[in-house]
């Protein structure tokens, strides 16, 4: 399996980090070894002293499909959770600068935490549906899929056209704004609406 992550998919977010809002989408990969589950702790790797958390919502593709019209889109995701799209920021605005792929600074080991899936009808809307991360027992990050510049199905449709999805492919739907740095004896706690999915520790 593979994870498709988009950058600047919430326009506030964009902005914190003075990136120009995109006319696409942004798609970046995380391999497999990125995937982390069951709320095991995250481990600061030693490459990086800026690592920071990205909150962001889940589809996990139910059957393979490429070249997917937007109005079929909904038909290749049943499952919904959280994840986290850690981000050596220190490395990524390093290979940046130098107009170098940001592989590095998002693919790594364990980079890609992620909650158990449900089914996305246990939501009402997926078009006005909540999430947050507190660290800490503190509000974090707060996000609405209603603010998103590219909806999940329009998602689906630009990524399959040029890679095609397949069973089990986790698609990373972007992060909304209050990104920061995580510090060792942090503990993260994700909600989709009021609902816990994730909540695990640095170490
Ligand atoms: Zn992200």
């Amino acid at each position: 399996m593979k994870v498709i992550a988009i950058g600047r998919n919430y326009s506030e977010h964009a902005k914190e980090l003075n990136n120009p809002i995109p006319d696409k989408p942004v798609i970046f990969i995380k391999p497999d070894t990125a995937v982390s589950k069951n709320n095991r702790p995250f481990y600061y790797p030693e490459f990086s002293s800026d690592i920071h958390y990205e909150i962001e919502l889940v589809l996990k593709i139910a059957k393979e499909g490429k070249h997917i019209a937007p109005k079929f889109a909904s038909k290749y995701y049943e499952e919904i959770g959280l994840g986290i799209d850690f981000t050596a920021r220190d490395l990524q605005t390093e290979l940046k600068s130098k107009g170098l792929p940001w592989e590095l600074a998002k693919g790594f080991d364990n980079s890609a935490p992620v909650s158990d899936f449900v089914p996305i009808s246990d939501f009402k809307n997926l078009q006005d549906l909540n999430f947050s991360l507190s660290i800490n027992g503190e509000l974090k990050q707060q996000g609405n899929t209603k603010n998103m510049l590219f909806s999940f199905d329009e998602i689906i449709a630009f990524v399959s056209q040029y890679i095609t999805l397949k069973k089990g492919d986790l698609i990373f739907t972007g992060t909304p704004p209050g990104v920061g740095k995580i510090n060792i004896g942090d503990k993260l706690v994700g909600f989709i609406e009021d609902r816990e999915f994730l909540n695990f520790e640095i170490k």
